[in-house]
């Protein structure tokens, strides 16, 4: 344990929450598939960075977290991993994962990224663009040959509130909030709102939940205690709120 703890030390790592799982020295230690570790590796990438060391196993676990590391220190991955090992392989039971971002170039380089890690495993990693497309595309009562969505909030609500609502996110088992200060931030109440709505939506018992934001901001931290069961959270460096 103390060795635990100052391998955390030097790694910068602050969690604070019940029975946390060791952090992860190597990619191999990830209990991942291998073909995972080899994308990650493909990647360039040598060893894990200290929120990809602490945030994998705590998301393979199933445990919901508040990750706050700063910009640029492969937050993406740290949550790509433990969903892309979770959703196994591409089933015909539409989205199951649900990653929302700022913008729709974050997006867009969310969607590369886990396409590049999911290598191999044939998964359908969607973003909405077209609005008047995707009013049809994901009819519920279509092929639903869809995994993974990756999308800002404004045009996946906007589809949620059509009567009938024109996609459906009940068997979403991860839902991640990427950069969750900026987007709590642009939207004041209006992220909030948004929010709740999505909730709603992700009706599946199993739906958990992963913020991940560069700064550590108390509206964030508050809505996480107030809806996140089990809340780990892991800060990387100083807390700079
Ligand atoms: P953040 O979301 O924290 O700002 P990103 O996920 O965008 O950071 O990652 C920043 C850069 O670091 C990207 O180019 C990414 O490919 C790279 N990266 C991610 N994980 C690793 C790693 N384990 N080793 C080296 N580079 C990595
Ligand atoms: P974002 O890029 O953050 O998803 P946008 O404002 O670009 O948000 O929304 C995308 C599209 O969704 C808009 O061009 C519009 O057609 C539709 N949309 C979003 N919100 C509304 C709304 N409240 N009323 C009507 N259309 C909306
Ligand atoms: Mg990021």
């Amino acid at each position: 344990q103390e060795k635990i703890n100052h391998y955390r030390n030097i790694n910068n790592i602050t969690v604070v929450g019940r029975h946390i799982p060791d952090p992860c020295k190597s990619f191999e230690d990830f209990t991942v598939d291998n073909d995972i570790i080899n994308n990650l590796k493909q990647c360039g990438f040598e060893e894990p960075t200290p929120i990809q060391k602490q945030a994998v196993p705590l998301m393979l676990q199933g445990r919901q977290i508040l990750a706050c590391a700063p910009t640029g220190s492969g937050k993406t991955a740290a949550f790509l991993v433990p969903v892309i090992q979770s959703l196994k392989g591409p089933q015909k039971q539409g989205f199951r994962a649900l990653i929302l971002c700022p913008t729709r170039e974050l997006a867009k380089q969310t969607q590369r990224e886990c396409d590049r890690l999911a290598d191999g495993r044939g998964f359908r990693v969607h973003i909405i663009s077209k609005i008047k497309k995707a009013m049809t595309q994901y009819n519920p009562n279509g092929s639903q040959k869809y995994d993974i969505l990756v999308t800002t909030p404004n045009r996946l609500c906007y589809l949620l509130k059509q009567d009938p609502p024109a996609l459906s996110l009940r068997n979403v088992e991860w839902l991640i909030i990427d950069e969750a200060d900026k987007l709590f931030e642009s939207g004041v109440r209006g992220f909030r709102e948004q929010l709740t709505d999505i909730l709603k939506a992700c009706d599946n018992e199993n739906r958990k939940i992963a913020m991940f934001s560069a700064t550590y901001t108390p509206v964030v931290a508050k809505w996480c205690v107030h809806n996140m069961k089990g809340l780990v959270r892991i800060t990387i460096g100083h807390r700079n709120a």
